[in-house]
């Protein structure tokens, strides 16, 4: 047996410990200077740990465009040992989606699109026929492992002329497979209350910052009542960055309001992450940091927080048994502008940069 120990790392608590590895599991967790195994790295105390960061909301589906990446490029690499696809693929095409997902070193899941057709078509809402109920079904059963939810993208390019009656399906869908949803909200109709009052508990609103017409807060700034009452009925909030869905206007106002997030995710694929304005899943989570939330809120977004939404905590947490899936980054006093989706720009004094993952046991230096 091999025991790899990363030692003198920190959790975002400044808690100083080793962390051994054996056979892809945390074999133990041992006070600094004191775990023991054949290969060490010493850390020195320059590294955060936290359990391995989770992307909620990414397009991993590479045969598609625009709406499409490898998996390990949006995944480990950038310091994200699991990622959700979030409805590239409907079920035509899931069978390929998990099939990749099995080749590649990232734990990938997936909300399903309701639209049998997913994203071949980005305007996969406009026609019903392709709302077929028994077909989705049959791969929500056939693929119980990795679809956590169901995805319908509710806004006016997406569902042209249907208007609101995708999200009615999409909630009989809902109750037939006992799926959340995850809706994407965008430019209406539909009008945006008329989205709200359809979620429930558990469902997720994606895209929940963005600074469209049509968006969660209104003329003054404030948080629609239809929103607040969401919340309150236990919808999650989920960040979705994205090309077209993050200002940091109105993140000022949810800070304002006293808004939470819940969940911190990219909306990553090729043409954003290569050319902006999202980059990375750390470049998003700085953006927090800009706007003033601390290390540990930041991070909790994208562990405890969407282990938890997932029913998966041993995804959230460092803990002797689990598989190893860990990220290991700094926040490094070094200034950067960041951009958001309107092409605002911010200027953070701290930044989040990854230095490396353990992906299912197996230890990579970014
Ligand atoms: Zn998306």
């Amino acid at each position: 047996m091999s025991r790899l120990v990363l030692r003198n790392v920190k959790t975002v608590t400044e808690d100083v410990f080793d962390l051994t590895i054996a056979e892809g599991a945390i074999t133990s967790l041992d006070k600094p200077g004191s775990g023991v195994g054949e290969h060490v790295i010493d850390f020195k105390e320059s590294v955060y740990m936290s359990s391995g960061w989770i992307d909620m909301h990414v397009h991993a589906f590479k045969e598609f465009s625009p709406y499409g990446d490898d998996i390990d490029e949006i995944g480990y690499k950038l310091g994200a040992t699991t990622i959700v696809d979030a409805g590239s693929t409907g079920a035509d095409r899931i069978d390929d989606l998990v099939a990749a997902g099995r080749q590649a070193k990232t734990n990938l899941l997936a909300f399903c699109n309701i639209s049998r057709i997913g994203l071949e078509r980005i305007d996969e809402l406009t026609d019903k026929a392709w709302l077929d109920e028994s077909v989705l079904v049959q791969k929500v059963q056939d693929h119980q492992d990795t679809i956590v939810g169901l995805k319908a993208r509710i806004s006016r390019s997406v569902v042209g002329e249907q208007g609101i009656k995708p999200l009615d399906v999409a909630r009989r869908f809902s109750e037939k497979t006992q799926l959340p949803l995850m809706v994407h909200i965008g430019s209406g109709p539909p009008d945006i209350r008329e989205v709200l009052e359809r979620l429930q508990s558990r469902d997720i609103i994606t895209h929940y910052l963005n600074g469209k017409a049509n968006n969660l807060f209104d003329d003054s700034g404030q948080p629609l009542p239809a929103f607040l009452a969401a919340i309150d009925r236990g919808v999650h909030l989920d960040v979705g960055h994205g090309n077209a869905s993050f200002s940091f206007d109105v993140a000022d106002q949810a800070k304002l309001a006293g808004i939470p997030f819940h969940t911190i995710s990219t909306d990553i694929y090729r043409k954003n992450r290569l050319e902006g304005p999202v980059y990375s899943l750390a470049s998003v989570l700085s953006k927090f940091i800009a706007l003033g939330y601390s290390l540990t809120e930041v991070i909790a977004a994208v562990t405890t927080s969407a282990a938890t939404w997932l029913g998966r905590p041993e995804l959230g947490r460092i803990e002797a048994g689990d598989a190893a899936n860990l990220t290991l980054f700094s926040l490094e006093d070094k200034p950067l502008t960041l951009v958001d989706s309107e092409g605002a720009e911010r200027l953070t004094q701290q930044q989040i940069n990854v230095k490396g993952v353990v992906v299912n046991g197996e230890y990579v230096e970014l």
